[in-house]
């Protein structure tokens, strides 16, 4: 069985992942965690809510289907961030499950700062078995629920770029911030963000 969960940021996505792991482990199940550009900046999953796991970094180059029949024996594999892996790589996840019998669970956003979709995630839409949006409660500065991701980059939201940025850390100038689609299409941020873009760097809820 191969599932995608997808979200916006700070929609538990991480979390989740980690929950389940955890359950699985406990039914006896033998898995691996995977990640690529977690936010801890190193080959751990990490979930904003402070649980954490080290886990396999996913390169470009990496097999997955030879790092898994490398192993003993696999029933089940965590791929988080799986929007950032390669195309071959989703597909190989799709040839463990169907001529391997491993379950993978990916967990990843849909879309990046412009609402497009990356093409990992289009894959998993278009090959796996169940797809489910999760909504833990991420909110648009208006109240409406966060359903899209915009890149903020010196206070105002960016509409083209590189796809993938890593950003909301101490060093790059880059956040991102989660919108409702009214928002994300208009580019307004609200209220609490300007004073971010005259230099509030300190202290924002945003520097995660
Ligand atoms: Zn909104």
């Amino acid at each position: 069985m191969l599932k995608f969960y997808f979200g916006p940021m700070d929609c538990g996505k991480s979390t989740l992942a980690l929950q389940m792991n955890y359950n699985h482990g406990r039914q006896g199940r033998r898995g691996l965690v995977l990640t690529k550009h977690d936010r801890s900046g190193g080959p751990k999953v990490t979930s904003r809510i402070g649980l954490g796991l080290d886990a396999i970094e996913v390169v470009d180059s990496l097999d997955l289907v030879r790092l898994v029949t490398s192993h003993d024996r696999i029933d089940y594999l965590i791929c988080d961030e799986a929007c950032f892996y390669t195309v071959a790589q989703i597909e190989q996840l799709a040839d463990l499950v169907d001529e391997h019998g491993v379950d993978v669970y990916a967990f990843g956003l849909a879309s990046d700062f412009r609402s497009v979709m990356f093409p990992a995630a289009q894959r998993l839409f278009e090959l796996a078995d169940e797809v489910c949006r999760l909504q833990v409660e991420v909110l648009c500065w208006c109240g409406r629920p966060g359903q899209l991701n915009a890149r903020v980059v010196g206070g105002a939201m960016a509409r083209t770029g590189e796809q993938v940025v890593i950003g909301d850390t101490d060093a790059s100038p880059v956040r991102y911030q989660v919108l409702c689609r009214r928002h994300h299409r208009s580019g307004r941020l609200g209220e609490g963000s300007f004073s971010d873009a005259v230099g509030d760097a300190v202290g924002s809820d945003q520097a995660v």
